[in-house]
């Protein structure tokens, strides 16, 4: 099936995950040449509109368009006439009539993209809504992982930290258990949602005993500006609980990847040692990000994937 928007994980299968991550091996291949430009894109618009903070992720998606030639355009949210009052609808439909090809979403409600879609025309990714997924995100760290560990089924994955807020992870539950991970959920019970089970992930409220034996751990930020109220006594104690430091990671596998999609609260969820230490992938990941937004970039914009990957 032709991938028209990309909303959720939660929402494709298998065999498209595995599609664009085939495909950004060869984006990524593009990214490593001295020329790091194909014209795929050429004569297409994307348009980024971040309502939320960002700096990889809109970083990223503008780098990605302009690597496969489409003209990009960076709507200023705070100078647009969203701040006279204008509608979302009514300032992305004006930007649509400019005749542009694709829309990079990214909001604090969750469901806005997916919204989107039934009211413009224009091709869709969420680029990260409320707490709900990061789709992108999610394609990210499993390329990460595969490219590293060379499979993804079969591997055990530990999610650490602010599950409840995150929309990292959500994705990355989606998409690792489609691709056959052992996905384990850890953190405070506070941070983790009821009933997550159902997700057919294990859950844990110790973080040793969740990272034992794992391949991968995923460590997220703790989302402070979606907490209501105090969801645990005070930094210093979570850091001390659930912080990932060298001493923690130990029961881990040897060869353990650690993930953090960022930005990184230094000290809190994750030590220094940890972030810059050995088995750290984060910067790859940022390096990775590019790669397969630029896959979801062509096959959105009409690219078939066999005529690249055969
Ligand atoms: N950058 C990611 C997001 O936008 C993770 C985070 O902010 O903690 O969801």
């Amino acid at each position: 099936m032709p991938l028209n928007h990309l909303i959720a994980l939660q929402d494709i299968s298998a065999e498209q995950i595995n599609e664009i991550l085939e495909l950004a091996k060869v984006f990524k291949e593009v990214n490593e040449r001295r020329v790091k430009k194909v014209p795929t894109l050429k004569g297409k618009t994307v348009a980024n509109f971040f309502f939320e903070n960002s700096t990889r992720t809109k970083t990223s998606f503008e780098i990605a368009a302009k690597r496969l030639s489409a003209d990009v355009l960076n709507l200023a949210i705070s100078t647009s006439s969203v701040a006279k009052g204008e509608t979302l609808i009514d300032t992305i439909r004006t930007i649509e009539a400019m005749q542009i090809d694709m829309v990079v979403i990214r909001h604090s409600v969750s469901g806005v993209p997916q919204m989107l879609t039934h009211n413009i025309k224009s091709h869709i990714i969420n680029a990260g809504d409320g707490m709900h997924e990061h789709p992108t995100q999610g394609l990210l760290d499993m390329f990460t992982i595969l490219d590293k560990k060379k499979k993804i089924e079969g591997l055990t994955v530990a999610l650490i930290g602010d599950i409840a807020h995150s929309r990292v992870a959500r994705s990355n539950i989606w998409g690792l258990k489609k691709m056959g991970a052992t996905v384990r959920v850890v953190g405070p019970p506070t941070l983790i949602p009821r009933d997550i089970e159902k997700l057919g992930v294990e859950v844990y409220n110790d973080l040793e005993k969740g990272i034992k034996g794992a391949d991968v751990v995923n460590v997220l930020r703790i989302q402070l500006e979606r907490m209501k109220k105090h969801l645990f006594p005070t930094i210093r104690e979570y850091a001390m609980l659930f912080g990932v430091n060298t001493t923690k990671l130990k029961a881990a596998k040897n060869d353990c990847l650690v993930l953090h999609p960022g930005p990184l609260n230094r000290g809190i969820e994750i030590s220094p040692n940890v972030a810059d230490g050995p088995q750290s992938v984060i910067e790859e990941q940022v390096t990775n990000g590019v790669a397969v937004r630029m896959a979801v970039l062509y096959l959105l914009g009409g690219g078939k994937a066999n005529e690249i990957i055969g």
